[in-house]
């Protein structure tokens, strides 16, 4: 079974499908979705989603750690079908941003940060890029993560599990990391995508205007 692109799980995925070893991915590209349906659309709206994608106990039981990527890959799925396209896509940034403050809080040490804010922006981006790399099977699972340093950095995640139209849930969580740590006027743009057929999810990331500008948040 391939795991290409996430409109594959539309139907969602029993457990006892599931392998033994599945490629896993961090919790919060669950728990933050879950978070940012019941705060903007409500309670019922999210139990549609999760119940679309056959994870509607996983509601009142979030994961506290790793999680098969197929959980969040049926769970963006869902989204799609059981909302707009544009609300689907508002719920999937939203998450990712909340995600990216989760990793800025959590995985990031705080000399790293305080480091990563005082250098120039050409110097920040590639250690943060370095430091994505280091990370992204927490967000890329299966799929594989490659980054070309440089202006703009090319960000690429092949056969990209979590692939959604558009991708707002990793544009946002570059995004805000970019910005935070690197430049305040960082844009990543989503030039091509593996839930549109392309081999590989391409963000290009552009830090040009960067340097004193850094956003306060840590
Ligand atoms: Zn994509």
């Amino acid at each position: 079974m391939s795991y290409d692109c996430v409109q594959e799980h539309q139907d969602g995925l029993a457990t006892a499908e599931m392998s033994a070893t599945p490629a896993r991915v961090g919790p919060n590209a669950v728990i933050q979705l879950a978070i940012v349906l019941q705060l903007r659309l409500g309670e019922a709206r999210a139990r549609a989603v999760f119940a679309r994608a056959g994870f509607a106990p996983m509601l009142d039981d979030l994961p506290d750690e790793m999680v098969d990527e197929r959980i969040p890959a049926a769970l963006f799925s869902a989204l799609f079908a059981e909302l707009d396209g544009e609300t689907a896509a508002s719920v999937a940034e939203e998450a990712g941003l909340a995600t990216a403050d989760y990793i800025m809080a959590n995985r990031i040490p705080g000399f790293a940060r305080t480091l990563l804010k005082l250098l120039p922006g050409p110097l920040a981006a590639p250690l943060l890029t370095k430091a994505i790399a280091q990370h992204s099977w927490t967000f890329a699972g299966s799929g594989a993560f490659s980054a070309t340093p440089g202006s703009p950095i090319v960000v690429e995640i092949a056969d990209n599990p979590l692939a959604m139209p558009g991708c707002a849930w990793h544009r946002a969580v570059f995004e805000r990391l970019y910005r935070n740590l690197v430049s305040r006027r960082t844009t990543v743009t989503h030039t091509s995508c593996c839930h549109d057929g392309a081999p590989a999810c391409r963000f290009t990331i552009d830090i040009s205007g960067g340097g004193p500008s850094r956003a306060s948040a840590s």
